[in-house]
């Protein structure tokens, strides 16, 4: 069975995809920590998706739909977060993969861009944290992993709106094709503070996930 998680940037979808994953028995996939990992090898294919990536735009479909193919061809058991990302990605899924159920994250974008204004990650593990509470503890045990407390280059604000238009008119249309296709579909409120989001992810999809 596999899952999408769904949201704006900033709505939580990444932290709450890794809670979800180790209580309902998942495998995370993130779609932007592999590519965030491409980029770390250096390689010229790195290079090219930190292009992208650094405009707020996609990375090209053939080169996503390519990885999620080797994934999801050996592991039915999967939580995506951050694909798909548009119809051509929601269709290919929809298609050839066992997509039991999507839960969709709902931000307002003036919160999304207040939120990832103040976003921060370790540039080791990709663990993300809020400038106003990171202390002096994150990041020495960033530093110990070889990294350090830094802001995405997708974070600055120009990215962001791309980002967010993105989201908007490319993102957001996926969950028309789920309905047509029969795909369940949940919404949460991304207003809450971590803990009680994933406390009502864990009350009310539980048979969802199961
Ligand atoms: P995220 O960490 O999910 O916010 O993703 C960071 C960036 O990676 C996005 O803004 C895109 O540039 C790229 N990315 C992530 N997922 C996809 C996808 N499914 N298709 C194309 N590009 C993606």
């Amino acid at each position: 069975m596999t899952f999408a998680i769904m949201g704006p940037q900033g709505c939580g979808k990444g932290t709450q995809a890794k809670l979800i994953a180790k209580e309902f028995n998942l495998i995370h996939v993130s779609v932007g920590d592999i590519l965030r990992d491409e980029i770390k090898s250096g390689s010229a294919l790195g290079e090219s998706i930190a292009k992208c990536i650094n405009q707020g735009n996609l990375v090209p479909g053939s080169y996503i739909k390519e990885i999620m193919n080797n994934i999801l061809k050996d592991h039915d058991d999967v939580v995506l977060d951050g694909f798909p990302r548009n119809l051509d990605q929601a269709d290919f899924l929809v298609n050839n993969f066992n997509l039991r159920g999507v839960v969709v994250i709902t931000l307002s974008e003036e919160e999304s861009v207040r939120r990832i204004s103040k976003r921060v990650i370790c540039s080791a593990n990709n663990k993300i944290f809020s400038e106003d509470v990171v202390t002096e503890e994150d990041r020495a045990e960033c530093a110990a992993l070889g990294g350090e407390i830094v802001k995405r280059a997708d974070d600055m604000p120009e990215a962001v709106l791309a980002r967010l238009k993105i989201y908007r008119e490319s993102t957001a249309p996926c969950l028309a094709l789920f309905k047509k296709h029969g795909v369940p579909v949940i919404f949460f409120d991304g207003n809450k503070s971590i803990e009680d989001l994933f406390n009502d992810i864990k009350t009310n999809a539980r048979d969802f996930f199961s």
